[in-house]
């Protein structure tokens, strides 16, 4: 169960990247990820971590886990992959098992 855990959370790291960076994903994106049945805890995890993720003050981007920028979508994108990409998959493996202990 937990390295089914970790390996859904390896898949979701890129999806919750773009949705911090506002980068448009289409739902079926996630579904193909992980699958019918983890699509419900699969939206709402990458929803609420990717809200912590980066701030935006006059359509500027910011890094929250580091406070830098500003940055443009694709800098901020590559910045959170290339640097942040452990730190994020680390919060996506926490808020699913936090999902799974509710869901039981
Ligand atoms: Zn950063």
């Amino acid at each position: 169960m937990d390295s089914g855990i970790s390996i859904t959370a390896e898949k979701l790291v890129d999806v919750t990247i773009k949705k911090a960076c506002h980068i448009k994903i289409d739902n079926q994106e996630i579904i193909k990820l992980v699958g019918i049945s983890s699509r419900e805890i699969a939206f709402r995890v990458t929803d609420s971590i990717s809200y912590w993720l980066t701030s935006s003050q006059n359509s500027l981007l910011y890094c929250k886990i580091c406070n830098k920028g500003p940055f443009t979508k694709k800098g901020l994108y590559l910045h959170l992959s290339r640097l942040h990409r452990q730190d994020i998959k680390a919060l996506l493996e926490e808020e699913i098992k936090r999902e799974v202990r509710t869901a039981l």
